[in-house]
């Protein structure tokens, strides 16, 4: 089956063809971790999991390395430890530890790499030495080092603007130190009171489009198959990150397919804290909303077209999953993971998550109820959210406990203590946890009703 994909730098619908099919490289515009996450910042999450959960069946589990980034260093951060009093270690790692356990509710899978721009330093300092040597950037009196966007012809080419029009359009301040009112900061010089790092030009830290540009050179390579984020991020983030890489890299490309999904508003309104309709992931967890419910939402729309979040879309969300819900706990099913046909034609045409849900009604409609739970499984609507509930006990608690469980019943086969071994198996069973005997070896996986409570009772 063949994956065609909207190319932002195209604007056409192109067939995929990877760089090297044994080694896909998709790089997504993480966080900027300073606060919790937004619906609209949840949207990129989903959509890019639904990719790589898609790019992982075509290509083979361990042929896709997926990295998003995590933004660690910022004005933002800065800001907010400031004004919290509190070190930017503490905000960042606060707002991490928020930010995972979002996207476990909403049963997102782990990218490969999750790197901290903070871990990049080196390498980023590395890349504008590159760029001045090569006089694609400049060095003003303070340290600030700048790009030079005159001397990349390219650029305005990913967000189809002109120079001209990019300064007007952007309302680009007027700073009489830069050669082109569109030049960009690489280095921030800063005092020694600030977070920052010794550098050749003087202490400072770096501007964030370099950081991408740095982080997704070390971990995939030059030139790279997919990079992803929201619309917002197209311009200046998106075309500063080309420019910046092509220069200092010396290729025709940094990645050959960009993808951006749309914004989100809320009951027809931009989201913003002022006008008091900023609704967080954690705003809906602490309303009981199934990790489920809210990825339907968020994928219900197409994803390169705006999503308006309303209540009526979430009510209708959550009777849609409660059916489904309904359809997986209470038959025996087939599971292997793989979705229908169809779905899959849907999932390939530029991810066609519309016309899937359309075509999982249908399978219910047929009674084809193992295709429909394989499908349901693979589009990651299996959350097990009642661990959430559960503030004691996280994720990889929970997976430590059922391998507990599940050694210490292997163990008890081995002895031949079969009451023991059946005890245990009634045990997970109970608790919602699914397992599967291969000769010597067992593997296990969570069903949507999985109660964690359960495992913490005796034999
Ligand atoms: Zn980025």
């Amino acid at each position: 089956m063949k994956l065609k994909i909207y190319n932002t730098k195209s604007k056409n619908k192109e067939i995929f063809k990877p760089l090297d099919s044994n080694n896909i490289r998709m790089y997504v515009c993480g966080p900027t971790v300073y606060d919790r996450a937004h619906i609209g910042n949840a949207r990129p999450v989903v959509v890019f999991d639904i990719l790589y959960r898609l790019l992982k069946y075509l290509y083979g589990e361990k042929s896709v390395t997926y990295v998003r980034n995590i933004t660690d260093v910022d004005d933002k951060i800065i800001a907010k430890s400031s004004a919290e009093n509190k070190s930017v270690n503490e905000i960042t790692s606060e707002t991490i530890k928020w930010f995972i356990e979002d996207n476990n509710y909403l049963n997102v899978n782990k990218p490969t790499h999750q790197p901290k721009a903070t871990h990049y330093i080196s390498q980023m300092i590395a890349m504008i030495e590159v760029l001045i040597l090569k006089k694609n950037a400049y060095v003003l009196e303070d340290g600030e080092v700048l790009f030079s966007v005159n001397t990349f012809k390219s650029y305005g080419s990913l967000s189809k603007q002109n120079l001209e029009s990019m300064i007007v359009g952007n309302r680009v301040d007027i700073d009489r130190r830069k050669k082109n009112p569109l030049d960009f900061v690489l280095w921030k010089p800063t005092s020694k009171n600030n977070i920052g790092w010794d550098s050749p030009w003087g202490y400072g830290r770096p501007g964030w489009h370099i950081e991408c540009s740095a982080m997704s050179k070390e971990i995939l390579g030059d030139t790279f198959d997919i990079h992803g984020g929201g619309i917002d991020l197209i311009f200046p983030h998106h075309e500063n990150e080309t420019a910046q890489s092509i220069c200092a890299n010396n290729k025709n490309s940094l990645a050959n397919y960009w993808m951006h999904n749309g914004f989100v508003n809320i009951e027809g309104q931009k989201m913003s804290k002022s006008l008091g309709n900023y609704l967080t992931v954690e705003d809906l967890r602490n309303k009981n909303i199934d990790g489920a419910v809210i990825r339907f939402v968020l994928l219900s729309t197409h994803y390169r077209q705006p999503l308006d979040w309303t209540n009526r879309k979430l009510t209708e969300a959550q009777n849609i999953i409660n059916k489904w819900f309904n359809v997986i706990n209470n038959r025996d099913l087939n599971i292997n993971g793989i979705p229908t046909n169809k779905i899959l034609e849907a999932l390939c045409d530029d991810l066609n998550i519309p016309l899937v849900i359309t075509e999982m009604h249908n399978l219910l409609k047929e009674e084809d109820y193992d295709g429909f739970a394989n499908s349901f499984f693979f589009l990651g609507f299996n959350s097990n959210n009642s661990i959430k509930s559960n503030n004691s006990l996280d994720k990889q608690t929970i997976n430590e406990m059922v391998n507990l469980l599940i050694v210490e019943r292997q163990n008890a086969r081995k002895n031949k203590d079969y009451r023991k071994s059946d005890l245990i198996r009634i045990k997970l069973e109970k608790a919602g946890v699914t397992i599967n005997d291969h000769g010597n070896e067992t593997t296990w996986s969570l069903k949507p009703n999985f109660n964690p409570s359960s495992l913490l009772t005796e034999n």
